[in-house]
């Protein structure tokens, strides 16, 4: 029997002692627990010495008739057990239980009721937040440079993707270390097939239907492959007010009127004057094709992508977060 552990993990250790002779065990052991409160890491390493050294010697001189199972709960925050590994099979468990979420949607009704209504905000009447048009002009144009910088810093930096996870590695030859979790990981008992990566394995696609009319009818089942899929960020910067002529997309000058509670109709806008087609429109970059693409000739050069690239990459996410 090894109780060696106790003195290690202060997890859970089982051990045995004869029932009769050794009654006594457990009340020590409790005593120990609430005499030195377990509250601190020094407290319970102490008890914990204490407590394995009983042990032993109970052990050795009696018989073994059953099991006992003694938990040991430290709230020391170093110590607390590593979150719960799911696998792809099982759900997890809601971060916040489904009542408390129920509870808490009951009780803003509630408060809501008693107050006053705000005014509808401009996307839910159909209309786009004129101050956030340069924001998705900046966004989308820090996607793009996004991806022609990566598609050049591919060219000198050699990167590897593992074929069966979303794992990537910057260097020669990937890591050889056993983290795979895709599919099959099991029979390579956790080693990563590294290939050659391709910028959708640094940039991962997330795509979205693009929406000619945002507020009009929900996509039905049916009609999931008639509609075009396009980057989810691109729809994003779309829908808060850039023009892009392969996707166009309904643009009302005034709010709509809702004539139920999920029927509306379009205000009339005949009397608005027509919008001028001279008026200066944003410049939005476009990607270069593979075929194209210049690596940087030196070092010094590399660096400076490799830092434009990053605040790119920093100019989209915080830009893309003020959209949505
Ligand atoms: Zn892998």
């Amino acid at each position: 029997m090894n109780c060696g552990c106790l003195h290690t993990q202060f997890s859970s250790a089982p051990f045995s002692h004869s029932k009769g002779r050794n009654a006594c065990l457990k009340s020590d052991l409790l005593k120990h627990g609430t005499r030195q409160g377990l509250s601190s890491l020094d407290s319970l390493k102490s008890s914990c010495t204490t407590l394995s050294r009983q042990l032993n010697s109970r052990i050795s001189s009696g018989r073994l008739t059953y099991v006992k199972v003694l938990v040991i709960k430290c709230s020391y925050p170093q110590n607390a057990d590593p979150p719960r590994y799911y696998s792809k099979k099982e759900k997890k468990p809601f971060p916040i239980p489904i009542v408390e979420l129920r509870r808490a949607a009951r009780e803003r009704l509630k408060k809501s009721k008693t107050q006053p209504r705000g005014p509808v905000p401009p996307p839910k009447r159909g209309l786009v937040v004129q101050r956030l048009i340069p924001v998705a002009c900046t966004v989308l144009n820090a996607r793009i440079t996004l991806i022609n910088n990566l598609k050049k810093l591919l060219k000198v930096m050699p990167l590897n993707a593992c074929k069966w996870c979303s794992e990537i590695h910057v260097g020669p030859v990937g890591h050889p270390f056993k983290s795979c979790q895709g599919p099959q990981a099991s029979v390579r008992r956790g080693v990563h097939e590294w290939g050659e990566a391709v910028l959708e394995d640094m940039l991962v696609p997330v795509e979205a239907y693009h929406l000619y009319d945002r507020l009009g009818k929900r996509i039905s089942h049916d009609e999931r492959f008639s509609i075009p899929r396009i980057p989810a960020v691109v729809e994003l910067c779309i829908q808060a007010g850039v023009d892009l002529p392969e996707y166009p997309t309904k643009r009302r000058r005034k709010p709509i009127i809702r004539i139920g509670k999920k029927e509306f109709i379009d205000a009339d806008e005949s009397e608005l004057p027509d919008p001028d087609p001279e008026a200066p429109k944003p410049e939005i970059q476009v990607e270069i094709p593979d075929s194209e693409i210049v690596p940087p000739s030196n070092e010094q050069e590399m660096a400076l992508l490799a830092e434009r690239t990053l605040q790119a990459w920093e100019e989209m996410r915080e830009g893309s977060k003020r959209l949505m």
